[in-house]
Parts: C-alpha cells; sequence; structure tokens
C-alpha cells in the first residue's frame, strides 16, 4: 500500500493540497477525478517527488518520508524508484530510438544488465503491438504510439505503482482507445496504478477506487459504485459537466 498522510502543498501563499490524506492500495487502479486546477497533478507529483510538499508523510511498507524534513539521497532514490510517471505528453527523448527510450534508465538508473533490459522491452514492446517500430524515433510515431511506448518505458522500470497523468487527453478518440486497451489489461492484471483522468467511462470501466478532488480537498475517496451510482449533488453536478 502506498499512502500519504496529512499533506500540505503551497505555491507561494496559494494552498494547492489542504491536508490530504489518502490510501492507494497494491494490485489496484485508484482513478483520480476533479475539475481542472483542483490539485490533481499536484498530488500525483507529490507521489513522485516531482513535487515537494510543505508538510505530511508518504509511505510504502518499508519506507516512510517525512516531506517537512531533509531527505537522504538514498531514501529519495529509493521511493522514487517505487513508482513510474507516465505524462500527457509522453516526453519521449526525442534523441533515441524507441528501444533506447524504453531500455536506457532501466540499465543507467538500475543497473541492470543489457541482456535482461533488452528481453523485457522486446517484451513490452510486442505486448503493446509496436515490436516493428523499435528502430524508429518518437517523431516518425503517432502520438497513440508515443505514449505506448511511453507505457513501456515507465513499466520497464519494475516500477510498484504506475502513476499517469490525463494519459490520453492529448490524443485523438481513435488513438485514445487503444492506449485505454493497454491501461485496462494492466488493470486486469492486477498492476498497481493511479490515473488521473477526465474519461468518466474509462473510469468506471477500470477503477477499483475513486478520489475525488476539487479546490485543493479530498470530496470523496470510495469505490466506483459509490461515485457513479450513488453520487452527491456535487458528484451529480461534476458528472453531468456542470464542472
Ligand atoms: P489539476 O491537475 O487538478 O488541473 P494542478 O495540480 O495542476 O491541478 O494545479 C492546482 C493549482 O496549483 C492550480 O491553481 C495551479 O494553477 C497551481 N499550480 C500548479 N503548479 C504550479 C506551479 N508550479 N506554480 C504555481 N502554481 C501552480
Ligand atoms: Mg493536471
Amino acid at each position: 500500500m502506498l499512502s500519504v498522510k496529512n499533506v500540505v502543498k503551497k505555491y507561494g501563499d496559494k494552498t494547492v493540497l489542504k491536508n490530504l490524506s489518502v490510501d492507494f492500495p497494491e494490485g489496484k487502479t485508484t482513478v483520480i477525478l476533479g475539475p481542472s486546477g483542483s490539485g490533481k497533478s499536484t498530488l500525483l507529483r507529490s507521489l513522485d517527488l516531482l513535487v515537494r510538499p510543505e508538510s505530511g508523510t508518504i509511505s510504502f511498507p518499508d519506507i516512510t518520508l517525512d516531506y517537512s524534513k531533509p531527505v537522504s539521497k538514498k531514501d529519495s532514490f529509493d521511493l522514487r524508484k517505487k513508482t513510474s510517471m507516465v505524462f500527457q505528453n509522453w516526453n519521449l527523448f526525442p534523441n533515441l530510438t524507441v528501444f533506447q527510450n524504453v531500455t536506457t534508465a532501466p540499465m543507467t538508473v538500475l543497473k541492470r544488465s543489457k541482456n535482461d533490459v533488452e528481453a523485457q522491452a522486446t517484451k513490452l514492446l510486442a505486448a503493446v503491438g509496436l515490436a516493428d517500430y523499435k528502430d524508429r524515433y518518437p517523431s516518425q510515431l503517432s502520438g497513440g504510439q508515443q505514449q505506448r511506448i511511453s507505457i513501456c518505458r515507465a513499466l520497464a522500470m519494475n516500477p510498484e505503482y504506475i502513476l499517469l497523468d490525463e494519459p490520453t487527453s492529448a490524443l485523438d478518440p481513435e488513438l485514445e482507445t487503444q492506449v485505454l486497451l493497454i491501461l485496462e489489461e494492466l488493470s486486469k492484471n492486477d498492476q498497481s496504478m493511479i490515473i488521473v483522468t477526465h474519461n468518466m467511462e474509462f473510469a468506471r470501466s477500470v477503477a477499483d477506487k475513486i478520489v475525488f478532488v476539487e479546490n485543493s480537498d479530498i470530496l470523496f475517496d470510495g469505490t466506483p459504485d459509490d461515485f457513479f451510482n450513488h453520487p452527491t449533488t456535487r458528484i451529480k453536478d461534476f458528472l453531468s459537466g456542470i464542472t
């Protein structure tokens, strides 16, 4: 289980996360929903230490960090190894081939053997239907293909949790479907995931847990059944597009 407790993040005098506490169960898919500007990306980035909150704790069963205290390089490395982020605009390295995009960090950061990493990358690319594209450069691929590569790149780090921040919102609908199918497959295979999305149909089909964030606060933390089938007035408005 990944848990954060009493997380506070400010930008200047604006509080962006108001003392949030939430659990992200292992082997499950947690979907974070909420209007734009509510703090979803900030919360997700806090889990990967891309954002450093002012206070609160983040913990896995074997490691806990207090955001308000200095963190050793080793603890920071150990914690960051547990998660891998997939960005909205995939952020592939433009000067590396598809295969190099997937294999570089596991070898350089994790010091894994070339043979081992390359065998895994070959399997991952085949699983997303892009084995034939391994020697191309990102600019030669569609957005949907690049996002599938970026998912492979995240998985190649063998993280405990994959974090995805609006993974399909930059894609055309027909390219979106291919990416969503891959995420649904990962979810079925009990990959621990935390996904920020605006796609309600996808959220409904893939989520084991829903967290609804609004105005820097968690307004709902519970099951998809409660969220979608027994919504409060506020959630009903959100679901009908009155954000
Ligand atoms: P969401 O992902 O839900 O759209 P964000 O977490 O990106 O929301 O942003 C929450 C709030 O924090 C917004 O008001 C946003 O403008 C502000 N914010 C986010 N990142 C920064 C930053 N680096 N500097 C200043 N304000 C920021
Ligand atoms: Mg965001």
